[in-house]
């Protein structure tokens, strides 16, 4: 068996009633105090409220029907996450270790990276201990990119980290092997097949909390157990989250739809085992020189990383240049852009420059750093206020435990809890992020499409007939200057700032009154962070549809964002150039304030829609669901 210490434990860890098995979340998890109380909405739609049963009075995007067929797979009572773990639990036991052969880790794409990678240091402790090579796979599926609506940008960073990750496996006699599955279904067995031909005695793997990667590893135990051979062991490990999921519960044993007590039983969580769960895992030892003339696995040394995946290539040759200017490959990189942000203070105007760079402030001030002022900075697009970190955890070029390290390094040891410093606004985001991943476990519909608050499944959105709504929006063309820097930032950048993604995310569902989940595919599809748990969390937050989401009647003013966010206009100066000659105030609403003749020449399109009715018609489509009595 693979090691079992609390933080090393595989995915043995929730049991049917919910209480982790583990000794050091089970023990906070079950003198909790904090109990919401929260009722569990179940997934077959039975507590819709009969006000959401009302008939449809217009039948509006066909392309999202309201309510998906719920997947017979998926009930209220187990977790995927659990069936896992049982399907598990049924392999063959008692596996005969034998020397020779070897232990394969399997590379996912949230995962890429050597540094601090739970389940590779494991793998490598395993090959060591019987004597085995260590192989590591990365599967390329374009079924899934399609699946999850990932786009070139995402595709892109993989291969480019993977590349890196590649040539320094190199010096360690470590091959990285890389095989295209064009069909998702069939990899469990085809990564089977190649455990065996490489004659493989374990696999290795960090989870991925999506339904479908969660029943892609359940399939993996089935072949496995089919084969019926008790000479493979499987081993899975939680290490995109700091806490694993599952193990936040209330006093009922239940997970958490509302953030606020999620973090408080979170953070007791982390704060009461903070050494344990920020450890450091080692780096995989290099495997003997003699493996490069083994059969079967020298050859994998051939290997090479192809430069993109047919379908997802980055064609624009400036965006690629852009990509990698602004988020260069590498864990170092990953390391010297929080080793900035913790320790150097913001400026103004960074949107151009990498978070890896020196775009002004190079002397290190950890008392005004970025980190130290991140409650004020972090919600003003100009300025680097935030970490930028997201692509690098995204696809795991840095593990969530070295941002942990960082902030607490800065704490004395400690992990603040309040948003009245900056050093604790961080740690509540590096918990919203957990919390996205726990959600997606406890309710996959929401990685299914679907909404959280059932009760939102009739919102009657508006028809679009030839498309040309989303279009302005996807194009950053709504004439509202705030949401159209935003749009454009993604897509020259394929990055977002959070504050911008909160508001041209209202603005599609609250102003257009569009589906939440056309704007959450074209999200996946600019953005190399793309995450599905983030990005639905968002949505689903922005939608009013989530958990614990912006209640449906407050709704943003996109003009009033600007101004408050961006109050010089800078941010949208440099990404809306049509008004970068507007001064003043007038560049957060050029229609309005400037002349009819001065507008024109801008050549800026006028506002699409009318923001107050728009924001009546909202209120009144969320308040009666299934209506579209608007007044
Ligand atoms: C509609 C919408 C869609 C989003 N889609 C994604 C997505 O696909 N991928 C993604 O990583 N984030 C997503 N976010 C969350 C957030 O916008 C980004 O994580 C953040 O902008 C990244 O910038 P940063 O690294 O400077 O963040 P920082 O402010 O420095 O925060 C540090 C880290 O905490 C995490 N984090 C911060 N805010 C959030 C949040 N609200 N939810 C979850 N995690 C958070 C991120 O990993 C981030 O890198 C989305 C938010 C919205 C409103």
């Amino acid at each position: 068996m693979a090691p079992s210490s609390p933080a090393t434990k595989q995915t043995k860890l929730t049991t049917k009633g919910g209480i982790s098995r583990d000794k050091s979340s089970n023990s906070v998890a079950a003198s909790s105090t904090t109990t919401n109380g929260t009722k569990r909405p179940r997934p077959d739609g039975t507590d819709v409220p009969p006000e959401a049963k009302k008939s449809k009075a217009n039948s509006t995007h066909k392309a999202f029907p309201a309510n998906p067929p719920e997947p017979n797979e998926v009930d209220d009572n187990t977790t995927v996450l659990e069936r896992l773990d049982e399907a598990r639990e049924k392999l063959p036991k008692g596996i005969k270790h034998t020397q020779g052969g070897s232990v394969l880790y399997w590379m996912r794409m949230k995962d890429i990276r050597i540094k601090d990678n739970k389940a590779l240091s494991l793998a490598s402790e395993t090959a060591k201990k019987f004597k085995k090579n260590l192989v590591i796979l990365h599967v390329l599926s374009p079924g899934d990119y399609k699946a999850h609506d990932r786009g070139p940008a995402r595709i892109d960073w993989v291969l480019r980290n993977l590349k890196l990750v590649q040539e320094e496996l190199d010096t360690y006699n470590i091959p990285l092997a890389i095989r295209t599955f064009e069909k998702r279904k069939t990899i469990p067995k085809e990564v089977l097949k190649l455990a065996r031909e490489w004659k493989a005695s374990h696999i290795f793997a960090n989870l991925e909390y999506e339904i479908d990667e969660l029943r892609r590893d359940i399939a993996l135990c089935e072949a496995v157990a089919e084969d019926g051979n008790a000479d493979m062991e499987l081993s899975f490990f939680h290490d995109y989250v700091l806490v694993e999921p599952g193990t936040v519960l209330t006093g009922a044993g239940k997970p958490y739809s509302v953030f606020s007590p999620f973090h408080k039983n979170w953070h007791n969580i982390l704060a009461g085992h903070l050494e344990d769960m920020s450890r450091d895992y080692p780096l995989p030892s290099a495997n003997g020189d003699s493996i490069r003339s083994d059969s079967a696995l020298g050859k994998l040394f051939e290997e090479q990383i192809p430069e993109s995946v047919d379908g997802y290539e980055v064609k624009d040759e400036e965006f690629k240049q852009t990509l990698r200017d602004l988020f260069p490959a590498g864990t170092d990189a990953a390391e010297e852009a929080l080793r900035r942000f913790t320790l150097t203070k913001s400026q103004p105007g960074q949107f151009q420059h990498s978070p890896t760079v020196d775009g002004g402030a190079s002397e290190e001030d950890p008392k005004s750093s970025r980190l130290a002022m991140y409650t004020q900075d972090r919600s003003l697009p100009n300025i680097d206020g935030g970490s930028r970190m997201s692509p690098y955890l995204a696809a795991g070029i840095i593990s969530p435990r070295a941002l942990l390290r960082a902030l607490i390094g800065q704490c004395k040891g400690k992990l603040p809890m309040t948003r009245d410093t900056g050093y604790g606004s961080f740690a509540q985001e590096l918990c919203f992020r957990d919390f996205y991943q726990h959600v997606m476990v406890a309710w996959p519909r929401v990685s299914m499409g679907r909404n959280f608050l059932l009760k939102y499944e009739d919102v009657q959105w508006d028809d679009d007939p030839n498309g040309e709504k989303i279009k302005a929006w996807e194009e950053g063309k709504t004439g509202f200057p705030f949401i159209d820097a935003g749009m454009r930032q993604m897509r020259k950048q394929g990055w977002m700032h959070n504050r911008a993604r909160m508001a041209v995310a209202s603005f599609l569902v609250k102003d257009l009154m569009l589906n939440w989940k056309e704007g959450e595919r074209i999200f996946s599809k600019y953005l190399i962070d793309g995450d599905l748990g983030s990005n639905n969390g968002g949505w689903q937050w922005s939608a009013s549809t989530g958990t614990d989401p912006q209640p449906y009647f407050r709704i943003f003013n996109p003009t009033n964002q600007g101004e408050k966010f961006d109050p010089d206009g800078d941010y949208i100066r440099y990404f809306v150039p049509e008004l970068k000659n507007v001064k003043g105030k007038a560049i957060h609403d050029p229609h309005k304030h400037l002349k009819i003749s001065e507008f024109k020449a801008t050549g800026y399109p006028k506002p699409i829609v009318d923001h107050a009715q728009a924001r009546k018609k909202a209120i009144a489509r969320f308040k009666n669901p299934g209506t579209t009595d608007d007044e």
